[in-house]
């Protein structure tokens, strides 16, 4: 980044809160107050926000301490590079360190399987957001790094979803489920392979814990005709296409803190209610452990 393409970030601010002292009020909600200077303090800020005129007197060494503040907070950007979307810099400038990011791990690219209505809104929502959509057998030509794997579906298609969650499993790529349950949304698991819970973990878990086990099994495992579907339609679709962006977005940038792998969210849109259930990988599972592999257990190994 060029030195002097570099302007505050957009979505900070700053208090004059009496003669001496001024507030910095960063975007994640962490506030810095400055005891002194505070006129000095402020011209430093308005030359550096994206609105600044050129004849704004500036102390040179507050404006060069209060620059490096602001690198070391992630809240100096450059102005032609930065991402555009608000969303993207918020997501960017989350907790105080910026949030944990997994570089070369996460990625890059998104494959979308499903045929219905939600399916289709997905795909236009991830386009106008410029994320890259693949077909999911190109990587494995290319051997490059696997998408992204969607799985959505208008209803609980488990049969559908089950099978999915095998293929994302045995290519070793990540996986994200969002399907319409009932009369909600229901977003995830995301399935990081090999370390994080897989959907049929998720399934295994809900009829073990549940008080009706033989009424979660079958509804798990039949195929249902008469679930209610996705109709969609204002307020619905739009809600679905914020939802399911905002996570793919976080989930290519790295940014695995709010993506949530292994975590069921249920998104309640009349209430607005959004619960978020952790799942714990289970060590026996069929589908995602390393079962097939590992030796048979031994007598003397219970001894
Ligand atoms: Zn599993």
């Amino acid at each position: 980044m060029k030195e002097q393409n570099l302007i505050l970030h957009p979505d900070a601010h700053w208090v004059k809160v009496d003669q001496d002292r001024v507030q910095l009020r960063q975007p994640d909600g962490e506030y810095i107050t400055f005891d002194k200077h505070a006129d000095d303090i402020i011209n430093a800020l308005i030359a550096l926000s994206a609105t600044s005129t050129n004849d704004i007197e500036i102390d040179e060494s507050i404006s060069n301490q209060i620059k490096d503040i602001l690198k070391a907070r992630g809240l100096l950007v450059d102005k032609y590079t930065e991402k555009q979307y608000q969303i993207q810099r918020l997501i960017n400038q989350h907790g105080i360190s910026g949030g944990k990011v997994y570089p070369g791990k996460n990625p890059t690219t998104v494959s979308i399987i499903g045929d219905g209505k939600l399916s289709d809104l997905v795909e236009e929502a991830l386009v106008n957001a410029g994320i890259e959509i693949v077909g999911n057998d190109d990587f494995k030509k290319t051997s490059s790094k696997p998408p992204l794997l969607l799985a959505i579906c208008d209803t609980d298609d488990h049969t559908f979803l089950k099978k999915i969650n095998g293929i994302g499993i045995q290519n070793n790529q990540p996986i994200l489920f969002f399907r319409w349950v009932q009369s909600g949304f229901k977003l995830g698991p995301f399935v990081v392979p090999g370390e994080t819970a897989c959907l049929d973990c998720v399934n295994q878990r809900e009829i073990a814990s549940s008080l009706f086990p033989d009424e979660l099994k079958a509804y798990k495992s039949s195929n249902l005709s008469n679930l209610p579907n996705y109709e969609g339609g204002p307020v619905l679709d739009d809600l679905a296409k914020a939802l399911i962006t905002r996570h793919v977005i976080t989930i290519l940038n790295g940014n695995y803190d709010l993506s949530e792998p292994a975590t069921i969210i249920t998104i309640n849109p009349v209430h607005l209610d959004i619960k978020h259930s952790p799942v714990i990988r289970l060590a026996r599972c069929q589908t995602c452990s390393d079962l097939n592999e590992a030796p048979l257990r031994a007598l003397r190994d219970q001894l």
